[in-house]
């Protein structure tokens, strides 16, 4: 179906379970080429306050489901989703961006799902809580600890994106959002509200999100920052100004409510000293460049807006950048010979043209007229079109907007440099960025500018010659890394892998007694009641299995034949197993030790129920540490005990962790670590 082909109709927000036009006919959104009307936006007469409330009487449904469950749901969404890409591209182009700029907004945006999902899967447990770091000791006797614990927020999460990635916006958002437990409230930025409104449409139309899991505003969100509540979390991405203005609303300090923030960022790529016009780096910055100028139009928040280079190499770099960006082939991207797209609409245009403007007080222009589009399709006078524009700063340490005025368009300034530590003091005149790049293939420099500019930024990347096809480059943000940066990049974090699912849930400190912490997170204590004696709990199904069963073993006494068994049978004839002499010379022994992995084998050895039965496999140890040397006639001992049970969804086992604690005829221990096994959840 291609959307495009209807009539312009009036955009529906999705509250409260139903979809609802505003009482007013709207205001017309036009095709970002051709100036004829999409559609129409409005969202008077919307009760702001009831849509807040649905979304939280709602959030049960999300919080009843599992992480596993609720990454399951996060990838039959994207999968859904990857079903209909094609209506989303077909729509997507009225937005001004070119088939390669919509694959990012929309496969990028689903791509992002499915790595929350495949996230949820393999990171989380298939819990409702989370348990963040150890247990904090906090008695002598061990009757006193505590555990963080993190849990789902109980509101709702309003999502204000800006109009350059109507779908990626949303889903990089949702994900994290979703994968929580939390319910979500999108409001996409007005201009390109037409494409979040149709995949919203679609996305609901899956019946896969439980009901409230997912509300829209097409238009102004009118007085729903007024309603909301210590539990509620606001994000928001777009200009400084208006953030501002939403941080500092009165009901978001008053009620403390999380707000986090994406600002305009004038992210910068640096130049190695060591890539002359001659190396592959320095070919490489002049592509990433161009290319970062050009992609959606340069409507980028991590687009390269300072361009910081060797003096020396300057003027070729000006010249390799002004025949590149001469090719791009503008106009409309119904065209597919088109390269680059218009602006998302005529007064954007004209906003950055009164940025390039304010930028013209500092730098002089090397390419491009701003005021003159040429077009490859389309009519120019039509769309908004703008070509790449690129700008000279010859003293850029004494200027001044070069460093402050963002253009968010395909604009980007030139600004020479003579030693590293002035590329790094350039690059942090920014005042706080998304990312900067830095093109080097000389350690020394990268190890020099890299720990200058990150704590001025949320992602440096290097670029060279080894990673020129593998990297990912200097603007796309990924689900695994942190996304947002200090100062006037907002300040905010999102995505970052797990980290974007913890905004979205509360830290809390959990004090009490081990089998009080126990029984609150699902996770075996140290110090908590155990269950001895009995089955050996390797019989026991996933059904069975209940935390602090406790397997008690017999003893093996380890001789000195033992050690040099191990030793020849294994290779490991390091001096300390083998020399007395030499192991006593080490101020950690008292003579020959045995081997660690000896410990380890024979405590397996000890506490392993060899019969087929439900444990399948042994799949690692976690947290290893040897705490007291074994020594030849030392007698060893075996704790083992279920620490945490981890049912699969979908699939007829679960894992395991058991606390695996060896002691000594003293009762010290001397190793202790996490067992991991895989097992069925019933007996055959
Ligand atoms: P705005 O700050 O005007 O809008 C961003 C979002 O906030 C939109 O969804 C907008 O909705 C909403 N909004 C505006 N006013 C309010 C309000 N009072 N209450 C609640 N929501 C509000 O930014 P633009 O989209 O116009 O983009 C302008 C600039 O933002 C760009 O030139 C660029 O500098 C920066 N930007 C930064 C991005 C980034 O990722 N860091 C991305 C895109 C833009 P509505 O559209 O309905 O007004």
């Amino acid at each position: 179906m291609n959307v495009m082909a209807k009539p312009p109709r009036r955009l529906e927000s999705y509250a409260g379970g139903t979809w609802v036009a505003g009482v007013s006919e709207g205001v017309p959104l036009l095709d970002a080429s051709t100036g004829a009307p999409i559609a129409f936006i409005d969202s008077t007469g919307i009760d702001f306050k009831a849509i807040l409330a649905y979304g939280r009487e709602k959030g049960p449904a999300l919080r009843r489901m599992s992480f596993h469950e609720r990454a399951g749901m996060l990838k039959a969404l994207g999968q859904a989703l990857l079903e209909t890409k094609e209506e989303f591209y077909a729509l997507s182009s009225a937005t001004g961006a070119t088939r390669a700029d919509s694959w990012v907004d929309i496969e990028g945006g689903i791509g992002t799902l499915l790595s929350y999902a495949s996230k949820g899967r393999r990171e989380l447990p298939n819990t409702r809580v989370l348990l963040d770091g150890d247990v904090e000791s906090l008695s002598k006797d061990g009757t006193f600890s505590a555990q963080h614990v993190l849990s789902p927020l109980q509101g709702v999460a309003v999502h204000i994106n800006a109009f350059n990635f109507p779908c990626w916006g949303m889903l990089e958002k949702l994900a994290p959002t979703l994968l929580a437990g939390v319910p979500a409230i999108i409001k996409p930025a007005s201009q390109t509200a037409y494409l979040t409104e149709l995949m919203v449409r679609r996305i609901i139309d899956t019946g896969i999100l439980p009901e409230g899991a997912l509300q829209l505003i097409c238009g102004s969100v009118g007085d729903l920052l007024d309603h909301v509540e210590g539990q509620d979390a606001v994000t928001f991405t777009g200009s400084a100004a208006t953030g501002q203005r939403l941080k500092t609303h009165k009901a978001i300090v008053g009620k403390s409510v999380r707000f986090t923030m994406e600002a305009d960022s004038l992210n910068a790529a640096v130049l190695g000293l060591d890539a002359a016009p001659d190396t592959d780096e320095f070919d490489l910055f002049v592509k990433e460049v161009a290319r970062e100028m050009t992609v959606k139009a340069g409507q980028k928040c991590t687009a390269i807006r300072r361009v910081i280079a060797p003096r020396a190499y300057s003027e070729a770099l000006i010249e390799s950048l002004r025949a590149r960006l001469g090719d791009t082939a503008v106009g409309n991207p119904a065209d597919q010979a088109v390269r680059m797209g218009p602006l998302a609409s005529l007064d954007q245009r004209e906003e950055v043209r009164a940025r390039i403007r304010e930028l013209a007080a500092d730098a002089e222009i090397v390419a491009g007229d701003p005021d003159n589009p040429r077009v490859l399709s389309g009519d120019a006078s039509a769309g908004a079109f703008l070509n790449p524009v690129l700008l000279y700063c010859d003293k850029p340490g004494s200027a001044r907007a070069v460093h402050d005025v963002e253009a968010f368009g395909p604009v980007s300034t030139v600004m020479p440099y003579d030693t590293a530590e002035e590329a790094v003091d350039l690059a942090r005149r920014g005042k706080g960025s998304l990312v900067a790049s830095v093109f080097t293939n000389d350690p020394a420099f990268a190890e020099e500018v890299v720990l200058g500019l990150a704590p001025f930024h949320g992602r440096v990347m290097i670029g060279n010659r080894i990673s020129a096809k593998s990297s990912t480059g200097h603007g796309s943000p990924l689900p695994g890394l942190v996304h947002g940066g200090p100062g006037r990049a907002g300040g905010g974090e999102e995505l970052g892998g797990i980290r974007g699912v913890k905004h979205y849930m509360q830290r809390t400190a959990v004090q009490g007694t081990p089998t009080m912490l126990s029984a609150v997170t699902g996770r075996w204590v140290p110090g908590a009641e155990v269950r001895s004696g009995g089955e050996h709990p390797f019989r026991k199904s996933l059904a069975e299995l209940r935390i602090g069963d406790q397997l008690v073993t017999g003893t093996r006494t380890v001789t000195l034949e033992d050690i040099e068994h191990f030793a020849q049978f294994t290779g490991d004839t390091f001096y300390a197993h083998m020399d007395e002499e030499a192991a006593k010379a080490n101020p950690f022994f008292d003579g020959r030790v045995a081997h660690g992995y000896l410990i380890v084998s024979f405590a397996a050895g000890l506490f392993v129920d060899p019969a087929p039965g439900p444990v399948l496999a042994n799949y690692g140890v976690d947290n290893l540490r040897f705490l007291t040397p074994v020594n030849p006639g030392d007698t060893l001992q075996v704790q083992l005990t279920c620490k945490e049970i981890n049912p699969r969804a979908n699939a007829e086992r679960g894992e395991v962790r058991w606390d695996c604690r060896v002691t000594n005829q003293t009762a010290a221990t001397v190793a202790q670590y996490d067992v991991l096994t895989m097992v069925a959840k019933t007996r055959e």
